[in-house]
């Protein structure tokens, strides 16, 4: 019996529309929200039997139809089985990354929900994947305390504005001729063109050489990805942050139709369907950037790329840890970046821990930060 004796939650958002930080052509106006949670359990009857748990979560018989495994609910669902292994990597004196890094191949496995995964992943692969690359561990994690893991930021250029050609145009040849030829320009669309649209922008963008076009359209368009995907080649499609679970990263794959894999660790539902959608991506040989620069998101997914590094992929090759230099002073253990690498987090838990006065000030509508503000 997986037992959790209570749950509060705080709707916790900054008025970042105030500055237009994190605004784009979808989000003209974002105020950065999280769904903050603080859970009681018995850690053991969940964390002995991972799987179980994250199927009766997702699987709740009255909850289960407003999805299933999508939207609000499948959000909710993450953070509940992200504040577990919160609890989980505290209990145990590691940082997250560390606490899946010791687990065995066999305990990795067991965590994951196979269900509609088969035809691309059996458990049997999974476990190969991580085998492969378990005697070497140890060398990758050494050489991540050593260097971190590289980051780039997307902060450089808010684009709250419409999709506007020459705009577009204009800001990518000043952007390309700030940084010059050799370093990477990475573009983000955030939904909004269709795929024709998509295709056109790209190719006239092509002279700028972006290492990748991000978001081109609907996230759910795993066909109109994979039509992008070819007809834009050799610049590559990235997506991912709006990926609502493993079974949509599946289809993204089989099709061929995403060259990064930006997943999320707060829209998939938690790190039980992150480690599937790595090994997923492992095996299709596409690398995982993940998605970050929300509320604590960088915090988050630091832990899941030095754990891809070091366990799943052992590879950095064309992979990059998105950051964004905003709202880090919230929580307890923020982000630390040198050299342009996020440094391999050294407390226990999942850094994702906020000031309780950052969540007594934020939280919405009655914390003072709002009730100051005409809205
Ligand atoms: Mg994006």
């Amino acid at each position: 019996m997986h037992r959790i004796l209570s749950v509060t939650a705080h709707d916790v958002r900054f008025p970042t529309s105030r500055s237009l930080a994190g605004s784009d052509a979808m989000h003209t106006t974002p105020d950065y929200s999280a769904a903050y949670v603080v859970l009681k359990t018995t850690l053991e009857s969940i964390t002995s039997d991972m799987r179980g748990f994250w199927r009766a979560i997702t699987g709740e018989q009255q909850l289960r139809w407003i999805g299933p495994e999508k939207g609000a609910i499948h959000l909710a669902s993450a953070a509940l089985i992200n504040a577990v292994w919160d609890l989980y990597a505290k209990v145990e004196g590691k940082p997250l990354w560390k606490l899946l890094a010791d687990m065995t191949p066999e305990q990795l496995v067991s965590c994951i929900d196979f269900r509609y995964l088969s035809d691309a992943l059996t458990p049997e692969e999974a476990l190969d994947i991580l085998e492969r690359k378990a005697p070497t561990r140890a060398a990758r994690e050494a050489e991540m305390l050593r260097t971190g893991y590289p980051a780039y930021t997307t902060s450089a250029g808010w684009l709250g504005y419409s999709d506007e050609k020459l705009r577009t145009l204009c800001r990518a040849r000043i952007v390309r001729e700030e940084i010059g030829p050799d370093r990477h320009l990475m573009m983000d669309a955030n939904q909004v063109w269709e795929v024709g649209d998509a295709i056109a922008n790209v190719r006239q963008l092509a002279e700028f050489e972006p290492y990748w076009i991000e978001e081109p359209t609907s996230p759910d368009d795993v066909l109109g990805h994979a039509t992008i995907a070819r007809a834009i080649a050799p610049i590559k499609v990235a997506t991912g942050e709006h990926c609502q679970n493993r079974v949509i990263f599946k289809q993204l794959f089989q099709a061929e139709a995403i060259g990064f894999c930006q997943l999320d660790a707060c829209r998939l539902g938690g790190l039980n369907e992150v480690l599937a959608v790595l090994l997923l991506a492992a095996k299709f040989g596409v690398p995982v950037c993940p998605h970050a620069g929300g509320v604590g998101l960088c915090e988050y997914v630091q832990h899941v790329s030095l754990f891809d590094y070091i366990a799943v992929s052992g590879s950095l090759e064309n992979r990059v840890l998105e950051y964004v230099e905003h709202l880090h002073e919230h929580f307890l253990d923020p982000v630390v970046i040198r050299d342009g690498c996020y440094v391999a987090p050294q407390r226990p838990g999942w850094s994702i821990t906020m000031h309780p006065e950052s969540v007594r000030e934020f939280e919405f509508p009655a914390g003072p930060a709002w009730k100051s503000l005409d809205r």
